[in-house]
């Protein structure tokens, strides 16, 4: 597997280099909405650490991440009424990965309703 790389787009969000529209944020997370939303309320969590995703994650960072996608997740329910909450997360090109930052989607969900394609 690839090293990290800090040119990413997140470690450069987290640098303030480029802007994002900011949910939640702790010493160890960072919480930002999703600039092309599958869902009204995509959120991702990422953590504030160099990490490329979870097959490269220390186990404190796992936690740190869930810790927060469980607040937030939970935040949304109310904030956006929602039914539900999918929690995506990918690993590598092959699974899907885009952004090699490691990050959890968080996604609101409503009976019956179905998720907006990428892009
Ligand atoms: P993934 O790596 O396949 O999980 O996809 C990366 C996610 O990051 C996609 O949902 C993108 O819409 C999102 N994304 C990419 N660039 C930005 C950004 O600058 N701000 C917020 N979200 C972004």
């Amino acid at each position: 597997m690839a090293s990290y790389d800090d040119d990413n787009i997140f470690a450069k969000i987290l640098r303030k280099e480029i802007p994002s529209f900011k949910v939640y944020e702790d010493d160890k997370t960072y919480c930002f909405m999703d600039i092309m939303p599958r869902a009204e309320g995509h959120c991702l969590v990422i953590p504030k650490s160099p990490c490329r995703n979870m097959l490269d994650a220390s186990p404190a960072q796992l936690a740190d991440c869930l810790a927060t996608v469980q607040k937030v997740a939970n935040a949304c329910l109310r904030a956006f009424g929602a039914d539900g909450i999918t929690v995506q997360q990918f690993n590598e090109a092959a699974g899907g990965q885009e952004v090699f930052h490691l990050h959890y989607h968080i996604l609101p969900r409503h009976e019956g309703e179905k998720l907006r394609p990428p892009g």
